[in-house]
């Protein structure tokens, strides 16, 4: 066991210059960023989290804040650890100076793969160049995510090849509507079996696990931060309203000061599954039962 690692998935921008059908932010529509004076507060508030947290920073797209790399660097130099989720649509230059202002302390830089909004041909040449521009870095990792769309299994397992084969991680994310799995017909099924059945730990797909009872971090050593400053345990936290922490703009954050045990029928977070938040489980040891 390696202990909870703290972790903050920070929605930092609700707006998204895609359009993809599949989006469970559903743009967030009059939904924009922080203003000035709001990302001030923010950063005050996250800049004095005691000890070393990584700050998943994603969105809608993070790249529409004109100030993230200032917001990687001001977290970079609290002693914070940085990672990012993009669509990668922004240009290598900005992608660049967001790398430099984390610098040592960049961890995951993942971006997504939108068959919808961008040729796979152009993204890989992209994403191989942002290999390069992380080399740099030792500590960062770098992986492609793309969602597996009912129907478009073939091409998701084609791209899993084509990534894997230039040595870049490939995350494939199973679809989800409303919280739940999307509902997948059998020669779909079959198919995710066929190219994916090998991937079995969280860090490697988004199956959706039962863990409801389990010892869970969520809501003192991990949080997630909604565009409107509001800050919940866990996705289940937000949905069911049980796990509200406060607001990171009006200065009411408070974290919880141990763990809970799990109170939900499935638990889709990711983060948590991966960074030894959920006791016994995920890369801490063990596993649950998956429920796709
Ligand atoms: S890139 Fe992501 S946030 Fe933007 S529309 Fe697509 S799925 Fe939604
Ligand atoms: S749903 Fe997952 S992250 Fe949330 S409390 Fe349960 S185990 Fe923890």
């Amino acid at each position: 066991m390696s202990g909870p690692r703290p972790t903050v998935s920070w929605n930092i921008v609700g707006g998204c210059n895609y359009r993809c059908t599949y989006c469970v932010q559903k743009h967030m529509p009059g939904i924009g960023g922080p203003t000035d004076e709001q990302l001030e507060a923010a950063l005050a508030t996250l800049t004095a989290l005691p000890g070393s947290w990584e700050f998943k920073i994603s969105g809608g797209e993070p790249f529409m804040l004109k100030r993230l790399p200032e917001v990687a660097q001001r977290l970079a130099a609290a002693g914070h650890k940085v990672s990012l989720l993009t669509n990668l649509s922004a240009p290598l230059r900005v992608i660049s100076t967001f790398i430099e202002a984390a610098g040592e302390q960049l961890r995951t830089f993942s971006c997504s793969l939108h068959r919808e909004e961008v040729e796979e041909a152009e993204f890989f040449e992209k994403a191989r160049a942002v290999k390069e521009l992380l080399a740099k870095w030792p500590r960062a990792t770098f992986v492609v995510n793309s969602v597996v769309v009912p129907g478009h299994v073939p091409e998701v397992a084609e791209s899993r090849e084509r990534f894997e084969g230039a040595g870049i991680k490939f995350y494939p994310q199973l679809m989800r509507v409303n919280g739940q799995p999307a509902k997948y017909g059998w020669v779909d099924r079959w198919r995710i079996d066929r190219a994916f059945g090998d991937m079995v730990s969280p860090s490697q797909i988004n199956r959706g696990y039962q863990l409801k009872g389990r010892l869970c971090h969520a809501g003192s050593k991990y949080f997630i931060i909604h565009p409107k400053g509001d800050a919940f345990s866990c996705y289940p936290g937000k949905r069911f309203g049980d796990g509200h922490l406060g607001n990171i703009f009006d200065g009411t954050l408070r974290l919880w000061d141990a763990p809970n045990p799990c109170r939900y029928e499935v638990c889709p977070c990711t983060v948590p599954q991966n960074r030894g938040i959920i006791e016994g489980f995920g890369n801490s040891s063990g596993e649950g039962s998956h429920s796709f």
